[in-house]
């Protein structure tokens, strides 16, 4: 398995960061060919965290994908907190049916929200699908308030995602608001989703394949916890947006757009065709880095270096495991 590292440039600041560090692996098929898997834990994780980030990347450069039933994935439009002129030109220049649109920004207010989401409503039109995404800004009679309030600013929410914090509180929330509830943050590792399905704390999960461990793995969850699921990035190349993809193309059902139209959050990629979107869809299709990207964009010696510690870490977490 070979390591290839990139540092993408993002078009707005993520996390802190305006450049985001890609590891690539490459493996040889039986037919010669490369084999392309993302593996992009955030630098902040510690080796057990990026462990089934690794498991993704590894699934993906061994082409075990499970067998896709669509040829191509519905993906939101994300509108960050703007101002309501900014939203609307993102959803008229999305291409796509289904906004996301962040709300409970620290510093703003309720208004500012409904501002926002009137504007992305005039700009979807009457049959177009609205989520919120709190990220877990609200307390929990706050969001009782806000689900209300925005509801009725758009004619209804598809969803609201992550409107308060705990998943206990994403429980009592969906007892007391008739919008349905999706949880994002509560879902990282492999044992959250059980848990937010034992606690009944929400109507659909949002799920990534890079933290909980791949696609065959999401796949099972999905299957074990019974609730719908929407699957959504972590800021990935279209390398790592694949893995999404595959797993939304898997999915025995898919009722709800994907988060997954993310590319377009970065000024360059390792692929010369990225998986944007078309008509609010990403194409099920393969994905191969160009040489000539990822010389370009290739991170500086020392961060090869760093990565291959970070490499040798997780398989040290691993031996433990296994002893
Ligand atoms: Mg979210």
């Amino acid at each position: 398995m070979r390591l290839h590292v990139v540092a993408l440039g993002l078009r707005t600041r993520f996390r802190g960061i305006t450049r985001r560090e890609v590891a690539l692996v490459e493996t040889e098929g039986p037919d010669g060919s490369s084999r392309w898997g993302e593996w992009s834990p955030f630098l902040e994780y510690d080796a057990p965290t990026a462990a089934p980030w690794l498991t993704c990347a590894e699934e993906a450069a061994a082409g075990g994908w499970p067998a896709a039933v669509r040829d191509a994935v519905p993906v939101n439009v994300t509108v960050p907190a703007t101002d309501p002129e900014t939203a609307h030109r993102i959803v008229r220049s999305g291409g796509c049916t289904t906004a996301k649109v962040k709300v409970a920004e620290r510093g703003q207010t309720l208004a500012d929200d409904v501002a926002r989401l009137e504007a992305v409503r005039d700009a979807l039109g009457p049959a177009g699908h609205v989520r919120v995404d709190a990220n877990g800004g609200w307390s929990l009679d706050e969001a009782v308030r806000a689900v209300g309030v925005l509801d009725r600013a758009v004619g209804g929410l598809e969803y609201v995602e992550q409107p308060c914090a705990s998943v206990e509180e994403l429980a009592a929330l969906r007892r007391r608001v008739d919008v349905p509830v999706a949880a994002d943050e509560s879902i990282r590792r492999a044992a959250d989703p059980y848990r937010v399905r034992d606690l009944e704390a929400a109507d659909i999960a949002v799920l990534k394949v890079q933290p909980l461990g791949g696609v065959a793995a999401c796949l099972r969850i999905a299957e074990d916890i019974g609730l719908p699921v929407v699957v959504s990035s972590a800021l990935e190349s279209s390398v790592g947006i694949a893995a999404g993809v595959a797993l939304a193309a898997a999915l025995p059902e898919l009722p709800h757009a994907c988060g997954l139209a993310t590319v377009q959050l970065f000024t360059e990629d390792v692929v010369a065709d990225p998986l944007l979107p078309v008509d609010g869809m990403l194409p099920v299709r393969s994905v191969v880095p160009d040489p000539g990207l990822l010389e370009r964009h290739a991170a500086a010696p020392d961060r090869l270096a760093w990565w291959a510690d970070r490499l040798a870490a997780v398989g040290a977490v691993r031996q433990d495991r296994r002893s």
